[in-house]
């Protein structure tokens, strides 16, 4: 594996995937600096690595995964204890494109930058609020598959085993988002560092006008 350090994170990645590590390297770098200006961040006490993974073999061992708790639609992750983040290649994702891909880079990022925000572990945190900002800034959310008239709560989307069975990337993206497109980045800043509540933005129909701010009608 080749190891490159730049200015926010180590890279690590195989001969294999030179040119496509490049345009990651570049897109996560340019990902990071996008969120510390926009939630004014401070970088993080030593840098994470991100891995790029050239086999599943490798990813699971990076990922801190098994060959049992693996499951096919995985291809990113970040782990705030390893200090690290990895992607399998797009190069051997076959049912992805090379866009979406390259959107799951940015997800991961926004994971470990917003680390800066909260000494916790964001699998100890709302569900709903780390994964919707990653969902949100990575612009992983796909209107056409939100239903206006049946849709989870920002409350309900805590439940982890709820969260995966209702679409809980995309509401949580569309919540958060929200929050930034209405209260603004601070609003959110404040939240995630827990300085304030989720709660205390939401009124009632706040999901609806959420789902209606990404143009669902
Ligand atoms: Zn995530």
């Amino acid at each position: 594996m080749t190891i490159e350090e730049h200015n926010h994170l180590i890279f690590e990645y195989d001969e294999v995937d030179k040119d496509i590590s490049s345009m990651i390297i570049q897109i996560a770098e340019d990902m990071y600096d996008r969120l510390m200006s926009q939630f004014e961040l401070s970088d993080l006490e030593g840098k994470y690595t991100l891995t790029i993974c050239p086999d599943i073999k490798t990813f699971i061992e990076k990922s801190g995964k098994s060959e049992e708790t693996y499951q096919s639609w995985m291809v990113g992750n970040a782990n705030r204890k390893n200090h690290s983040l990895c992607i399998l290649s797009p190069r051997i994702v076959s049912d992805r494109s090379l866009d979406d891909m390259l959107r799951v880079v940015k997800h991961e990022v926004t994971h470990i930058a917003l680390n800066a925000l909260n000494p916790k572990d964001p699998d100890d945190m709302s569900m709903c609020l780390t994964e919707g900002i990653a969902v949100y800034m990575a612009e992983q959310i796909y209107p056409n598959q939100l239903d206006i008239t049946d849709y989870p709560s920002v409350k309900e989307l805590d439940n982890e085993e709820f969260f995966y069975e209702h679409d809980g990337y995309n509401y949580s993206g569309v919540y958060v988002g929200f929050l930034i497109r209405k209260y603004g980045a601070k609003a959110f800043r404040n939240v995630y560092a827990e300085t304030e509540h989720f709660d205390d933005y939401l009124y009632d129909g706040y999901e609806i006008d959420a789902i209606k701010s990404f143009g669902v009608r």
